[in-house]
């Protein structure tokens, strides 16, 4: 049973990595944020815009990497789009403790996320799992114009 499980859950990740979802650029994008994981070379461009009440209005990514990292980006912005500032927090806050926490159990709001429930097992992809979600940290945080985040202390 758990193989049949962890099958499916392969399954979705290599789907999204080889097809990802809201891939692209924002021409009106409020504020562009480019992630990078120097440990496994993943990189996102995160592509963010706002509407009047502050809620991500729209969101689209670039970039190249592992398929944890790609396929994390793709599940994110299905997630995330719509969605008001103190949604998206909650969701990075339940995200985190899922690709960390040993103990935590996969919330049914996170949905198709709860893929990404391996790699806690493999300290190296939590980067990659939390790449875009570091980027999408930042937009929230600046709001506007152009930022870089990296999953390295610089
Ligand atoms: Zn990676």
């Amino acid at each position: 049973m758990t193989t049949e499980i962890e099958e499916l859950y392969q399954e979705v990740i290599l789907d999204h990595s080889r097809r990802p979802r809201n891939f692209g650029e924002l021409a009106d994008a409020a504020v562009r944020v480019h992630g990078d994981n120097p440990a496994c070379g993943d990189e996102i461009h995160l592509d963010v815009k706002f509407d009047t009440s502050g809620a991500l209005e729209d969101i689209k990514f670039t970039g190249h990497g592992c398929a944890i990292s790609q396929a994390s980006a793709s599940l994110m912005t299905m997630k995330l789009k719509g969605k008001s500032r103190a949604e998206v927090v909650e969701m990075l806050c339940a995200f985190h403790d899922l690709v960390t926490e040993e103990t935590s159990e996969a919330p049914k709001t996170l949905g198709d996320l709860r893929v990404m429930k391996g790699v806690r097992k493999f300290p190296q992809r939590v980067k990659c799992a939390m790449l875009a979600w570091r980027a999408v940290e930042q937009a929230l945080e600046q709001g506007a114009g152009e930022a870089t985040v990296s999953t390295e202390p610089a």
